[in-house]
């Protein structure tokens, strides 16, 4: 089957849309090839049309679980075989879809890229014949990007597995210097990266200067029919926002990172359906989503980086249909966002310090501390030693990335367990209870790699089968820890830290060029191109946004409020002169044919307001097509 063909017989498209075709012809003569569309461009066929036309496995590098899951299904939907490997998955399915890349004729094999550490994955899937790597999202692969996972990294480990396959990179938001990184990164043969205009064109951009963004917000809403998100930086202000437009008779949800599962589903759900208008969010909502509809994003706050306000912004409009991309701006946005610098690098000093105090928290001792997993609470802590929370925050992330400790808020992981004993001393394991013994057993039976690494269980699956609690199982795990036998890291709603060296002085803290300076400079880079865009005043929004991606243009949108302003500044500037030379030509007092006026070179559309405007102030008079000065 050809390509076009495949296209039409599993998704009943007509034909490839934007450069589809370019991506795939590249990709299916084997050549290594990074593909830019925007958002709700169409990049899924890109891999899936060429992988169904290939003999073998498509692997699918993506980053988010939910993500890959939709994906699988809506591949299976069509009647093509796809399955995910991710975090938390037992053992035994592990295997099972790993075999059934091998044997059971399937085309898609998505993966996150944790995966890519797992031995037993590696030794795996050595034996699966590869057709293709995707790696969606792949900006996630460069420091340079705003959304850095470290883990992309190993992606390379899969170009030294399977030397003839070639590479299919996946973004929509790439400046530049990130579209070489990535390029570089993933070992192209050459480069090779197919990009089209990131215009939207249905899309309006507005920055609304305004001291009170609630009131702003309303009237907007209420000016303006259809599905809106509205965009916040903290999760306390998604609700405050939402009650208030429930309060002014506005239908809204509110979304963010901290809520529970079956709650965000449910308020997704309220929101997709139409039965509330509006989502009031941080920036956990929408990435997957694919709401054709919404007529209006507006964001309350400045997002901290170009890339991320276009990603957001451009979930409006899908459909094609005109729509709107509103940022609220306020005298005091400079300021937030010169606290947000610090805040998110806070001094070196007071870094030193907070790592100092959660030694002391956990009563560590000098040269202690090595793989010992405790949980952790923010406010606590910051209360204790009398320390702001939100730089704190920062810094015990920086401490993260220096490996002094790691510091983990994100709950939607499975837990995970490693063995620090060896095989050998298995036998510790004897004199502790019964229980300690089942538990132990039924993680050794069922995952392997535990020596060597951190690996991710499902509690609930070893409760059935060992029949103790949850939380029992949560107590024994965190006494072993404690005893030096296992880590541990609990998935909880609650932060953990585990200390990943040997406590030291926080004065011997080293920060490399690299953990912090470099990336602070970086940040501050990204938020300043954000601020340019909210303040700027002379060049077309729509132009600015696309010069940051690197693509060049000369004309305005013509939509966005400085283009709609320098109209209406033209044609003040028009008027006026043409104002100078018509009263110049009446200042005889003589009745004048209006086709005189013709010869003047002044726009049709200025002229006849012009003269409009003069009858009204009774500056001149028509009758019967002569003009003449009052
Ligand atoms: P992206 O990953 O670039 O954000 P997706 O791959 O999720 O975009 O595709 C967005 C939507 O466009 C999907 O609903 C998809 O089915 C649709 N689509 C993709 N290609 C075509 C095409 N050639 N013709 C019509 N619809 C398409
Ligand atoms: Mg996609």
């Amino acid at each position: 089957m050809t390509h076009h063909e495949i296209l039409k017989k599993y998704w009943g498209y007509d034909d490839f849309r934007g450069i589809q075709r370019e991506i795939i012809e590249s990709i299916g003569s084997g050549r290594d090839t990074l593909g830019l569309m925007p958002t709700g461009g169409g990049k899924s066929i890109t891999f899936q049309v060429p992988a169904l036309a290939m003999d073998g496995v498509c692997i699918v590098v993506t980053p988010l679980i939910a993500l890959m899951k939709d994906q699988v299904a809506n591949l299976r939907s069509r009647g093509i075989r796809a399955v995910a490997v991710y975090s938390g998955m037992k053992t035994s399915d592990v295997i099972t879809a790993l075999e059934n890349c091998i044997f059971g004729g399937y085309k898609f094999l998505y993966i996150s890229p944790e995966r890519l550490t797992s031995e037993l994955f590696l030794a795996k899937i050595k034996k699966v014949k590869i057709s293709l790597i995707t790696v969606d999202e792949a900006h996630c692969i460069s420091q340079w990007g705003h959304d850095f996972r470290p883990a992309y990294r190993q992606i390379g480990l899969l170009r030294d597995m399977f030397p003839g396959v070639p590479v299919l990179a996946l973004t929509a938001t790439a400046t530049p210097a990130v579209v070489k990184d990535i390029q570089q990164q993933l070992r192209f043969a050459e480069e090779n990266c197919h990009s089209m205009s990131f215009e939207r064109k249905n899309l309006v951009y507005v920055v609304r200067y305004t001291e009170n963004k609630q009131q702003e917000l309303l009237h907007i809403l209420n000016c303006m029919p259809g599905s809106a998100i509205v965009y916040t930086l903290n999760r306390k202000k998604t609700k405050e926002v939402c009650e208030f437009l429930v309060a002014h008779g506005i239908t809204a949800e509110y979304y963010h990172a901290g809520l529970a599962p079956e709650s965000k589903d449910a308020k997704e759900d309220a929101w997709k359906t139409g039965k509330a208008r509006v989502m009031v969010s941080t920036n956990a909502f929408g990435m997957g989503i694919d709401k054709p509809d919404v007529r209006l994003v507006v964001h309350i706050d400045l997002p901290s980086s170009i890339e991320a306000y276009f990603q957001e912004a451009g979930r409006a409009g899908r459909d094609g249909e005109s729509a709107y991309a509103v940022t609220l701006f306020g005298r005091v946005d400079r300021q937030v966002v010169a606290r947000r610098l610090n805040d998110n690098f806070p001094p070196q000093e007071f870094i030193r310090e907070v790592y100092d105090n959660i030694c002391y928290y956990y009563n560590m001792a000098m040269g202690d501390g090595l793989n010992c997993t405790f949980e952790f609470s923010l406010g606590d802590f910051c209360k204790k030693y009398h320390l702001p929370m939100l730089q704190t925050d920062s810094a015990l992330r920086i401490l993260t990335r220096m490996g002094y400790l790691e510091y983990v808020e994100e709950m939607e992981y499975a837990s995970r367990v490693r063995f620090i004993v060896d095989k050998n001393a298995l036998y510790c394991f004897k004199a502790l209870p019964s229980d300690y013994e089942l538990l132990v057993n039924a993680l050794l039976r069922n995952y392997s790699g535990l020596f060597t690494d951190y690996v991710f269980i499902d509690e609930r699956y070893l409760s059935r089968i060992t029949k103790l609690s949850r939380h029992r199982m949560y107590e024994i795990f965190v006494s072993l820890s404690n005893k030096g036998l296992v880590g541990y890291a609990p998935s909880k709603k609650c932060p953990i830290i585990t200390f990943t060296r040997h406590r030291v002085f926080g004065s011997e803290l080293r920060f490399t060029h690299e953990v912090y300076d470099e990336r602070k400079a970086m940040f501050a880079e990204r938020l300043n191109a954000m601020l340019k865009y909210a303040v700027s005043d002379e060049k077309c929004r729509s132009s600015l946004l696309l010069e940051y991606f690197g693509e060049k243009r000369n004309d305005g949108c013509g939509r966005c409020d400085v283009c709609v302003k320098q109209r209406g500044e033209r044609y003040e500037e028009s008027a006026k002169t043409a104002q100078e030379v018509l009263m110049a030509l009446l200042a005889d007092g003589e009745l004048h044919d209006v086709a005189e006026f013709d010869k003047l070179s002044i726009p049709r559309a200025v002229m006849t307001k012009l003269l409009r405007e003069l009858c009204d102030e009774e500056k001149i008079i028509i009758d019967k097509g002569k003009i003449r000065i009052l």
